[in-house]
């Protein structure tokens, strides 16, 4: 009994054997197919030359070679040539054509790939492809119409300007903050930006910039008057009562720390989450309507009291101990309890929802990336897709989020960058830096 299992054993070990070197072998010889190549961008029409290619390469064989050439008027130049180590079935590699240093005109980018398979006695599979490109070095070139003489510390400006080609990427950059530009019907580009509250005029130093298709990048220095402001400061004592009655919602939203102290949570609250509701709004901001939706005046809450300013400086007291410090983005303002919160203006509503400290929240798109905000709201009466007109009720007063008392937060966004809303509640402002410039613009 013993040695006949022990023999059926061998035989299934003998057969495991040829079935595995059955499985290679057929691998190895009937891989009759080159490396798959894809190139991003897919088939591009025109290259610059800083444009960045990325290059993906597979084979089930293994990869084994890969060389890119250009070549232009029966000259031919290798841009790119790697061996690939045994075993490396998929390959990313960057590139660009800066070191062809073409001029421009047609020229045929090719790349060609071969694989590890046994086939062709040894030298593998290749694969080729062959794409007629147009290289394109020139720059976009841009010629503002008009820009505002000044922009204040915290406030917008409109900028109009024509580019001389088709762009895909063009507007106002602040550092790490864009602040896209949109196409009007005459072929002109307006653009709606800010002076970050958070730079001063010393460190604001916006660029405006545009981008070919062929990853041409024009950027220079926009030359316009920024004017400091002041903000000023306030203090929010957070009393024991407040936390008690936000308690439930302050775990919920600091889940880094769900057993600390009521007041430790607010602090991670008023920080994390904080962060996280502004880069939801930024995103927001990056996506709006191409041309003005509003006309005539802006309007806030009436009857109302400005409880705090955009800019204020926010010092946060606990038992008289200073616990955080936070700039108030928007302007609060109180009048009776629920009551009806009119739109700012004309334009539709992209948001109404629960956004952690600003609790019920609805965000008004006015285009061009103007965008005004309403939260601590008790009750939406709108919702995302709506048209509104200038005073329809988007919802009511309440202390939804982080609210004490009953109030409205209204702030006003250029591209999901908080600015001074004062200046588009006041209607000599509007036409002077913004209306007429679109108007000269045409
Ligand atoms: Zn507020």
């Amino acid at each position: 009994m013993r040695k006949k299992s022990t023999l059926r054993f061998s035989h299934i070990f003998l057969l495991f054997c040829l079935a595995l070197a059955g499985a290679g072998a057929y691998t190895l010889l009937h891989d009759m197919a080159g490396p798959v190549i894809a190139l991003v961008p897919e088939s591009p029409e025109r290259l610059g030359p800083a444009q960045p290619l990325e290059l993906s390469l597979s084979d089930d064989s293994g990869l084994r070679s890969v060389q890119v050439t250009v070549r232009r008027g029966g000259r031919a130049m290798t841009v790119l040539r790697r061996d690939f180590p045994k075993d490396v079935r998929e390959a990313k590699l960057n590139f660009d054509l800066s070191e062809t240093r073409l001029p421009d005109g047609a020229f045929e980018l090719e790349i060609k790939a071969r694989d590890a398979a046994f086939a062709g006695f040894g030298a593998g599979n290749s694969s080729t492809l062959t794409l007629p490109v147009r290289m394109d070095t020139q720059p976009p070139r841009i010629a503002v119409r008009t820009v505002p003489p000044a922009i204040r510390r915290g406030g917008s400006a409109l900028i109009v300007y024509t580019v001389n080609k088709d762009v895909r990427e063009t507007g106002v950059r602040s550092e790490d903050l864009f602040f896209p530009a949109y196409k009007q019907a005459d072929g002109s580009w307006a653009c709606l930006f800010a002076f970050p509250y958070q730079k001063t005029t010393a460190t604001y130093l916006p660029e405006i910039m545009a981008k070919d298709d062929a990853g041409n990048i024009t950027s220079s220095r926009l030359l316009i008057n920024a004017i400091g402001r002041d903000f000023s400061s306030d203090t929010l004592p957070i009393s024991e009562k407040f936390l008690s009655m936000k308690s439930a919602e302050l775990a919920r939203l600091c889940p880094e720390k769900p057993d600390a102290p009521t007041l430790e949570q607010y602090i991670c609250v008023n920080n994390g989450e904080r962060l996280r509701n502004d880069a939801k709004l930024l995103e927001l901001g990056q996506t709006s309507n191409p041309s003005f939706l509003w006309k005539g005046k802006f309007q806030h809450l009436p009857r109302s009291a400005v409880k705090a300013n955009f800019g204020d400086a926010r010092t946060y007291t606990s038992g008289g101990k200073k616990i955080d410090h936070q700039v108030h983005t928007g302007l609060d303002l109180a009048s009776v309890a629920r009551a009806e919160v009119p739109a700012a203006n004309a334009g539709r509503v992209i948001f109404t929802e629960e956004l952690g400290i600003y609790g019920n929240i609805a965000v008004i798109d006015h285009g061009l990336g103007l965008m005004t905000l309403y939260s601590h709201l008790s009750e939406f009466r709108v919702k995302p897709g709506d048209e509104v007109k200038a005073g329809q009720t988007v919802g009511t007063t309440g202390i939804t989020g982080l609210a004490a008392g009953d109030h409205v937060h209204f702030g006003v966004l250029v591209s999901g960058v908080p600015v001074q809303p004062l200046e588009w509640l006041d209607a000599k402002w509007v036409q002077n830096n913004i209306s007429s410039r679109l108007k000269s613009g045409r």
